[in-house]
């Protein structure tokens, strides 16, 4: 079968011929249909993940697919599901790490990987869904999509009102301004240094888009009657972002670090003690936004049927498995919300 390699880092991903190997205990072989591509991704082809030491390896982590077989112990998902693929434990076993056959040796791969034509996953890797869940919603619920409703629901807790501001308007920050709108937040500021992303970021439901490479932050939010913002979730890692936004936080400010700043880097916050104003505020970093796989698809599920999570407008495009590189180069240069690789 197809697959993009990583095989060194920092190097365009190869598209080669990838051997299956047998399914062991646990594991579950999937048929994908689309996946993904997040920002861990490219902090992987960085070599930022520790992953280094197991290059070549395969890549992605949020996808759709059907079950095409199950190995012994699986219980949990059968042959013909269709699947959610996600990186984060669900229920299931959790399976050793698949392996697979590339260029006469044997490698391991993470526990769930989708940029492929097929996969072998843990079983806990994998939600069924009802089969007409479309594809596309499926794969959002992978990572980004997950994260972006668990982020602003169990980690900043949004009230109805509150004002939000989320920084990086790629992939994982559109979704945020759709789950904060959700959350009846209001209003909703999205931040970029991208001047393409402020009309996908306004139609996606943002009451103000800042550019924060020419335009001044705090004199913005003064635009739409704001001094301060209630959360700001952080979605760049960028070390300059993290800093001068930090000290936007309201009284009952909650900041939440979805992005990861690179290895080794320090934030540096010029007067700590305005942290302590108001009821007192918080900083935290989260991981997946306590996405829940089992808990959560299907009420994500039920809600997209009833038409009150939409996901039209978060995919900018669908591309094939062998212009990953382009579609990789267009998610880095900011040039792209969520694009979907079509096996
Ligand atoms: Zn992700």
């Amino acid at each position: 079968m197809k697959a993009a390699v990583l095989e060194k880092i920092n190097m365009p991903l190869v598209i080669g011929e990838v051997k299956l190997t047998p399914l062991q205990f646990g594991q579950v072989l999937v048929r994908i249909l689309v996946s993904g591509i997040c920002g861990a991704q490219l902090q992987e082809i960085a070599g930022n993940k520790g992953n280094a030491k197991f290059v070549p390896h395969l890549m992605g982590h949020e996808g759709c697919g059907f079950v095409e077989d199950v190995g012994v112990g699986v219980t949990r998902v059968k042959k013909g599901d269709k699947v959610v693929m996600h990186w984060r434990q669900g229920q299931g076993i959790e399976s050793d790490f698949p392996e697979y056959e590339y260029k006469g040796k044997r490698i391991k791969s993470g526990k769930v990987t989708t940029f492929s034509e097929y996969s072998i996953c843990s079983e806990n890797r994998l939600t069924s869904v009802p089969l007409d869940t479309p594809e596309e919603l499926c794969a959002l619920l992978g990572c980004s999509l997950s994260t972006a409703l668990g982020t602003i629901n169990e980690e900043a807790h949004v009230k109805f009102g509150e004002s939000v501001m989320i920084v990086g308007a790629g992939g994982l920050g559109i979704n945020l301004i759709k789950a904060a709108q959700l959350a009846g937040a209001y209003p909703i500021i999205s931040v970029d240094i991208h001047d393409p992303k402020k009309e996908l970021a306004l139609s996606m439901g943002a009451n103000l888009f800042i550019n924060t490479a020419k335009e001044d932050i705090s004199k913005m939010i003064g635009t739409v009657g704001l001094k301060d913002v209630d959360v700001i979730i952080e979605c760049s890692g960028a070390k300059q972002a993290i800093e001068s936004t930090i000290p936007l936080l309201s009284g009952i400010g909650r900041y939440v670090m979805v992005g990861q700043p690179q290895p080794g880097q320090t934030i540096e916050l010029l007067n700590a003690n305005h942290l302590f104003g108001g009821e007192g505020k918080s900083v935290r970093a989260t991981q997946g936004g306590r996405f829940v796989p089992s808990k959560d698809i299907p009420r994500y599920v039920r809600l997209a049927k009833a038409g009150m999570l939409k996901t039209d407008g978060i995919i900018t495009k669908h591309v094939k498995l062998n212009d990953i590189n382009n579609a990789i180069e267009q998610v880095r240069a900011g040039q792209a919300s969520r694009i979907l690789i079509v096996m």
